[in-house]
Order: structure tokens, then C-alpha cells, then sequence
């Protein structure tokens, strides 16, 4: 089946029924309908819809390998340079239509998919049937232009022990038993952004899994269908409150929702499992695949929209009431415009160094990316910071599309205007700049670039662990000692 559409997007998910609970409510009906989840549906089926735009067609899809059929770049299995530079075009696409406020946009996992297809031989360190598997998902997944969520993370009750050590071993999804059917697991992960929306979930290991036996149970990669048996998602509230375009220009669009999964003894299929009860396996799963690559130059491509987004934000607000000639705005839209240059600049590099990796796949350079993955953490709160200096009161007086079209709507001509603007255009621009660094919306997307690619402390001890210093080390020896 080649690319899918928009309403296919949608009907699937609907047609699955899976089992989500929302509000102390399970979610009943056509999740598509369904006021927390229906904004960001629209949006996912929008981008579904662009890889059938005549301009774009050429780029957001390719030839499958297999069917012939035109199948969505992010799952290209990139051979040369050119073929990255086309993946990046398709996930820029989809990044610049959201601006960069849907991490999980479906292109996110169909890069580490791909990765761990074609590294399904490493699969296969366990047994020869996991790298069958995990070649045949890859497929599918292609074939069928399936979007996935995904879930890593064990519950967050007591960092200091390992899931074997929690008062309850089913705290931390488990394996119970194997079966002919398959491996039954019991417990929960988090946090699956996007849990209820997409065909399915993948669910891989935490790389924070100790090397003890006893954390055996624990470790295994599958995906499944969103609607397996025993198979829940339970929701945070939402923040997307129904409201205009208007009101609320991110959240009524982008609001993915992040969920907890609980698994009551769901069954996985044999040929659904890809490692299974072998710690050591499952820890080296994402970085030999080098999923761990691909995936974060899917997210510096995701970064540079966002980053370009919040620039232009900021410039239209600093001509909207005229602040364009003090000096400190000079200077805080320098260190904007000094982001999106380094995040282009580690984009680059990563591309033009890139080389075919030892599963044939040619891949980005990670130091600039593992650069960038580091430096996006910190520097987008800082971003948001400078938007909320540059708004101050005018970040508060944001009255609705109500108060617009109620009898106000003299008093609010005349007070909000702008220099460069009416109240309406004024309100409208600040109501989006609110949503990026004020709103739970907003403050949400802060967390989440703060923390979705892992626990920045330990990434950057990843960073520092792994780089190789060696030769800054030797010059500096080599001058010390250049005189004796
Ligand atoms: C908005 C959002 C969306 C997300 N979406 C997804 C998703 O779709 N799928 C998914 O799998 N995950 C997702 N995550 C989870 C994300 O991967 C984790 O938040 C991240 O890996 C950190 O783990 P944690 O939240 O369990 O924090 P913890 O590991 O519990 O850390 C809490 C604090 O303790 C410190 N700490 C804990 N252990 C150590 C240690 N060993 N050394 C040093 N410091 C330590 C941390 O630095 C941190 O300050 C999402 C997270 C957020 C916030």
C-alpha cells in the first residue's frame, strides 16, 4: 500500500477503538471527534495529506524497494548524501508546518525504525527469529505508512534501585511468562506522547536498565497494535481546551498528549518481539543501530523550525509595539539568531559528514548532532525566557475572540492598538507569543525539550564519556613538553 492519507490516518486510528482513559473516563466513540484529541489529529492528518501536494510529492515520498509503491522518506534507508538531503527536505516539510511544536510528528520513529530494520542482524544476537522479526516490521511499517508511539521509561517511584527492587515487581512493565502465543507483559512504562493517536507503540528498552539478572524480566523491545487486549493509556489532562485558532493558536493545533501505558498481561506475538529477557542486548539496541542517530537528525531538522519560528515571533513582536531600538533586544535577538545559525550549522556538518555505517546505511556525523542534542535542552528555555522579556504585559493582556466580538470591542481598539498594528492584530500575534512561553501548552513543550531525548545530566555524560579528546590532550602535552 503506498503512502497513506490524511483520512486514512484518521479513520484507522478511529476503527481501532483502543483503549484510552481521559479524565477519569474512557475515551468511547471516534477518538478523531473527541475534544482533547481532535486539534492534533487534524494536524497529523495534514501532514499525512502533504505527501500528496504535487510540489512536494517528489521529496516527501520514494519508491518502495519492495512494492514499487511511492512510500513516505522518513523511511528511506538513506544509501547516499543525496538521500539524507532528501529525508531532511520530507522531515523539514513536516517540521515547518507544525513549526516545530510536534516532537512525536510520525517521522520520529519511522527514522529509528528504519534504523532498527536494517540492523536487524544485530537482532538476532539472541535468537535468528528477533532479527527476522524486527527486518519484517521494518516492512510493515514502511508498506503500510503506519505511525507509532513509542515508550521507554520506567515508573518514576525510587531512582536509587533498579525495577527488581521496587516494593511490587509488576510496578515496572514485566515479563509474567512466555506461552505459545506469545510473552505476556504486566505493568507500566511512560510516557507515550501521543499514546492514543497512532496505529500502534513501540516498545523499546531504557538504556537505564542495570546489568543484573535480576532486571532480566525487564528488558525487551516489541511493538504492538494501540488496541491489544490488556493494553491501556491513561492520559494527562488536556491542553488543548477547545477553544478558536484565535485563543489558542498552538494548543488547539499541536496538543499531542502524553500518556502512561499499563500493560494487564497483554500478550505479545512471538514475531512481534525483537529482544527479549537479556539486559546486555537490549542496552546496546539503540546506539549500535545508530537509531539513536538517525533519530536526532530528525529532531535537530524539528529544532531548526522551531527555532526559526520563534525568531520570526520575536521580531513581529518587536516591531509590533516599536522596541526594535533598544540595545538589550539587539543583544537577546542576537543569541536567537546565534541558536538557529548553530543548530543549521550542526544540521550541516552532520550531513556532510556523513558515512555509510556498518549496515550499509549511510549516516549522519553524531558529534554535531550529539552537539546539538545537548545544546537544544538548554538554550530553548532561554528562548522562551527572552519572548516572555520582549512581552511582558502584553504577554496578560490577551482578552479572547469573545471579548472581541462582545460590546468591548471599542475599548479594546482603542487601548491595545500598536504602533504597528490594530488591538486584533496585536492580541492575535501576542495570544501565539503567550502560547509558546506562557500557556500549559507552552510550558509543556519547555519540559519536553528539556527532557524527551533523555535526562540532559546524562546525555551530557554520554557527551563527555564518549568524545574523543585525545588529540586537543596530545597538543597540549606536545607544546608543554615542545621546549625541553
Ligand atoms: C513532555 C515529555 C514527553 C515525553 N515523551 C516520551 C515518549 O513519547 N516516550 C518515552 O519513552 N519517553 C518520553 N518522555 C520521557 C523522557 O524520556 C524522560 O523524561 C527522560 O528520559 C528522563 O527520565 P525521567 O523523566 O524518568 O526522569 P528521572 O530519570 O526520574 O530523573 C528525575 C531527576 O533525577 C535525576 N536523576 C535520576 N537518575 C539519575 C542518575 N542516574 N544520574 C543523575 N541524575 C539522575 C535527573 O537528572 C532528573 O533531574 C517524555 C518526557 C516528557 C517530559
Amino acid at each position: 500500500m503506498p503512502a497513506k492519507t490524511g483520512k486514512q490516518y484518521i479513520e484507522r486510528v478511529d476503527k481501532a477503538q483502543a483503549n484510552i482513559w481521559i479524565d477519569g473516563k474512557q475515551v468511547t466513540g471516534n477518538i478523531s471527534e473527541h475534544p482533547a484529541f481532535r486539534g492534533v489529529m487534524k494536524t497529523q492528518s495534514e501532514l499525512y495529506e502533504l505527501q500528496f501536494h504535487p510540489d512536494k510529492h517528489d521529496y516527501m515520498t520514494y519508491e518502495s524497494p519492495t512494492t514499487g509503491d511511492r512510500v513516505n522518506t522518513s523511511f528511506i534507508q538513506p544509501r547516499t548524501k543525496e538521500d539524507l538531503e532528501k529525508r531532511r527536505m520530507m522531515m523539514t516539510e513536516w517540521a515547518r508546518y507544525n513549526n516545530g511544536m510536534m516532537g512525536r510528528s510520525p517521522d520520529y520513529i519511522n527514522v529509528g525504525i528504519m534504523a532498527y530494520g536494517s540492523a536487524a542482524e544485530m537482532f538476532g544476537m539472541q535468537d535468528k527469529m528477533f532479527a527476522e522479526n524486527m527486518r519484517k516490521y521494518y516492512e510493515y511499517c514502511r508498506e503500510n505508512d503506519l505511525s507509532l508511539t513509542h515508550t521507554l521509561i520506567l515508573p518514576q517511584v525510587n531512582r536509587a534501585v533498579s525495577s527488581s527492587q521496587l516494593p511490587d515487581p509488576y510496578i515496572a512493565a514485566r515479563i509474567v511468562k512466555k506461552t505459545e502465543d506469545g510473552v505476556v507483559i504486566r505493568g507500566a512504562r511512560l510516557l507515550a506522547t501521543q499514546g492514543g493517536v497512532t496505529d500502534e507503540i513501540m516498545v523499546f528498552p531504557s538504556t537505564l536498565l542495570k546489568q543484573s539478572d535480576d532486571d532480566n524480566p525487564y528488558a525487551f523491545a516489541f511493538s504492538i497494535p494501540n488496541n491489544t487486549p490488556g493494553l491501556k493509556f491513561i492520559c494527562r489532562e488536556s491542553f488543548d481546551y477547545g477553544k478558536s485558532s484565535f485563543d489558542h493558536p498552538l494548543g488547539s493545533r499541536f496538543e499531542e498528549m502524553d500518556t502512561i501505558v499499563v500493560f494487564d498481561d497483554v500478550t505479545v506475538p512471538w514475531d512481534r518481539i525483537f529482544a527479549l529477557g537479556d539486559v546486555e542486548v537490549c542496552n546496546k539496541t539503540y546506539v549500535e543501530s545508530n537509531a539513536q542517530v538517525h533519530m536526532t537528525h530528525q529532531v535537530v531538522c524539528k529544532n531548526v523550525a522551531k527555532t526559526e519560528f520563534v525568531l520570526g515571533l520575536l521580531h513581529l513582536m518587536v516591531e509590533m509595539i516599536n522596541i526594535g531600538h533598544f540595545q538589550h533586544i539587539h543583544e537577546k535577538m542576537s543569541e536567537v539568531i546565534v541558536a538557529l545559525e548553530a543548530m543549521k550549522a550542526f544540521l550541516t556538518a552532520s550531513e556532510a559528514n556523513a558515512k555509510v555505517d556498518k549496515w550499509g546505511i549511510m549516516t549522519p556525523d553524531f558529534a554535531p548532532l550529539n552537539a546539538a542534542r545537548n545544546y537544544f535542552p538548554k538554550v530553548y528555555p532561554r528562548l522562551t525566557e527572552i519572548m516572555q522579556i520582549f512581552g511582558a504585559s502584553g504577554l496578560m493582556a490577551i482578552p479572547n475572540q469573545a471579548d472581541f466580538e462582545s460590546e468591548l470591542r471599542p475599548d479594546l481598539d482603542k487601548y491595545l492598538q500598536a504602533a504597528n498594528g490594530s488591538a486584533y492584530e496585536r492580541v492575535r500575534l501576542y495570544r501565539l507569543a503567550w502560547d509558546v512561553c506562557m500557556s500549559s501548552f507552552g510550558s509543556r513543550q519547555t519540559l519536553y525539550e528539556r527532557f524527551f531525548f533523555g535526562d540532559p545530566v546524562r546525555m551530557a555524560g554520554a557527551l563527555y564519556n564518549g568524545y574523543n579528546k585525545k588529540p586537543y590532550v596530545d597538543r597540549v602535552i606536545e607544546f608543554l613538553n615542545r621546549y625541553n
